[in-house]
């Protein structure tokens, strides 16, 4: 693809397919694609996926984009969702999907930081934007732009395709009472909170979700985050851990993805490649609102039946974390002026979120509950 059609096809996925959503400009974008409007075509596509399948939320999630586009298309194009492991590895499917093995993969920027430390942007930031803050940074502040701009180079286009709000810290078999001890620690945590451990003293390892009880349960690793109750007690996390601690300061809105091989979505119709792209939106708000609504039973059930003790990491602790994770971003973006340009990007878009967060959304919370004020 020459370098004027390839801008002109990155600004057709940005803010052009944002415009037709509302405005139906499908001509102008069939004609930056080079594609018909529609055809009588069918596809049968793969999803490969770093998740168990059908696994609550994440796989689920999968699910839910593929019988998403086969209905929104009605049936023109089909996707057979694999689960780790089942045509690929999990920690594989970015090759897969660049190599064209399969035409879609569902996953999280983060497990991708070998092939550019910056895709951690595109996931989450330690202290760094939540849920609403990144979509709104992805959709309306020009993130959605870099992260194709990213993943260009490897034949992808990516998508938001769900978010899982606030994690939780993690699960271990000691207390947390200083950085200290976190010193020695084998913890299963990916990204750049994986890197802030290490700075701590800890070895950051990371294990396929699928085999995160197990390896928890043999000592193989020490201690784990995974995502939140809901995905915890499916795991039955609290089995194999003692403590539960809160919150996930190194995941704090984390952004799931699909990207599609760019030969594949360049290949479809100008209307089914705007279905792709509505769809992974709609799935991307999906996931988290499913988060939302099944966070709550999920820590009842471990609190209440699981008798699961829960824990706040202690304030000196959680600063102490803020410092190195600026540390660690500072070494990302220390190296890589593309990783610079993100990392503005997104620190120019949280600093004004900030501003106005603090007069709403903390605000709000901190009046809300007279019993539970923060
Ligand atoms: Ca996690």
């Amino acid at each position: 693809m020459g370098n004027l059609k390839r801008r002109k096809f990155l600004q057709y996925l940005g803010t052009g397919a944002a415009g037709c959503m509302v405005g139906g400009c499908q001509e102008e974008s069939a004609t930056q694609t080079a594609q018909p409007l529609t055809s009588n075509e069918t596809f049968e596509w793969k999803m490969v996926t770093t998740w168990p399948k059908n696994f609550p939320g994440l796989g689920t999630g999968a699910e839910f984009l593929a019988k998403t586009i086969q209905e929104m298309s009605n049936g023109r194009i089909k996707i057979k969702v694999y689960g780790a492991g089942e045509i690929v590895p999990a920690f594989e499917i970015f090759d897969a999907v660049t190599a064209g093995t399969a035409e879609m993969g569902h996953g999280s920027a983060y497990y991708w930081k070998g092939k550019n430390a910056a895709f951690q942007f595109f996931s989450t930031v330690p202290f760094g934007m939540t849920v609403n803050e990144m979509n709104a940074w992805l959709y309306h502040g020009g993130g959605m732009e870099l992260w194709q701009e990213a993943y260009a180079p490897f034949g992808l286009v990516p998508m938001a395709a769900g978010n899982t709000g606030v994690q939780m810290g993690g699960w271990f078999n000691k207390e947390i009472n200083s950085l200290s001890d976190l010193d020695g620690l084998k913890m299963r945590i990916p990204g750049l909170g994986g890197e802030v451990l290490r700075l701590a003293g800890g070895t950051p390892v990371n294990v396929p979700g699928g085999d995160l009880f197990v390896s928890l349960q043999n000592g193989v690793i020490d201690a784990t985050e995974w995502v939140g109750p809901y995905n915890d007690l499916a795991f039955g996390l609290h089995k194999a851990a003692r403590y539960y601690y809160s919150p996930g300061w190194h995941e704090p809105g984390t952004t799931l993805e699909c990207f599609v091989n760019q030969e594949a979505f360049e290949t479809l119709p100008a209307d089914l490649q705007q279905i792709v792209l509505v769809a992974a939106r709609v799935a991307n708000q999906d996931m988290m609102l499913e988060y939302v609504a099944r966070n709550n039973d999920a820590l009842e059930a471990l609190v209440d039946e699981h008798k699961v003790d829960v824990r706040r990491f202690p304030n000196d602790v959680i600063e102490k974390l803020r410092e190195l994770s600026e540390q660690v971003v500072a070494q990302v973006v220390g190296d890589d002026p593309f990783a610079r340009k993100i990392y503005d990007s997104y620190q120019r878009f949280l600093s004004k979120s900030k501003a106005w967060y603090n007069l709403s959304e903390r605000a709000y919370l901190n009046l809300r509950d007279r019993d539970n004020p923060l």
